[in-house]
């Protein structure tokens, strides 16, 4: 069993690694933001205040996503272990993950953060976008399907982009990422388990360089 914390602001690749990580390791992504947007498709009252959060680039109610989180990891597809992308965001979400680990006996294997330059990232969020099929993403500059709006991985045509991939957005979801989820690095670097990996360099890169760690 592997567990893994992928550590980074909006944009560093956390998603795109955790998937071809997951290939590797065997395990499961756990995307908290992915979580939150079936919850907003599911068009529940949880869902409407869940996305008018979202939207402003403000972090949901810590106890939300440690309950979320909580019951996820005891599924059946998490028996193989899980790369947490998302989560923890903040010191009191990473606490209460080490609470959560202890009762249900499982240990944290790493914690690796993608560095990377804030400016590039308002660029690199602000183009992406995603196969609603299949959920590959793309992005209009760096990434773009081999033929033009055909999806190279299931041949899908439709594509979706985040409500909150906007500029404005997005600024402020890199504020809240260097007030809130920060501190987090030190946090796990006094435990001394946190390792990092430029995140700037091309994307086979970084991934050879986390598999590098984790192998
Ligand atoms: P992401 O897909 O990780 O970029 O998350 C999108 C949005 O979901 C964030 O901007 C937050 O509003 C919310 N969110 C995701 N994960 C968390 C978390 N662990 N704690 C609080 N809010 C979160």
């Amino acid at each position: 069993m592997t567990n893994l914390i992928l550590l980074g602001p909006p944009g560093s690749g956390k998603g795109t690694q955790s998937k071809r990580l997951e290939q590797k390791l065997s395990v499961i992504q756990l995307s908290t933001g992915d979580m939150l947007r079936a919850e907003v498709a599911s068009g529940s009252e949880r869902g409407r205040e869940t996305k008018a959060l979202m939207d402003t680039g403000a972090f949901v109610p810590d106890e939300m996503i440690i309950g979320m989180i909580a019951s996820r990891v005891d599924k059946k597809d998490c028996a193989n272990g899980f790369i947490l992308d998302g989560f923890p965001r903040t010191v009191p979400q990473a606490e209460a993950l080490g609470e959560m680990l202890v009762e249900k006996s499982l240990k944290l294997d790493y914690v690796i953060e993608l560095t990377v330059d804030d400016e590039a990232m308002v660029e690199r969020i602000c183009g992406r976008y995603t196969c609603t099929q299949c959920g590959s993403g793309y992005h209009e500059s760096f990434q773009k399907p081999a033929k033009e709006g055909v999806c190279d991985t299931c041949g899908g045509t439709d594509f979706s982009r985040r409500t909150d991939d906007n500029a404005e957005t997005v600024r402020a979801r890199l504020l809240a990422y260097h007030e809130q989820t920060a501190p987090i690095s030190t946090f796990y670097g006094d435990i001394g388990i946190l390792k990092q990996v430029d995140g700037m360099t091309a994307i086979e890169e970084v991934t050879r360089q986390l598999e590098n760690i984790v192998s």
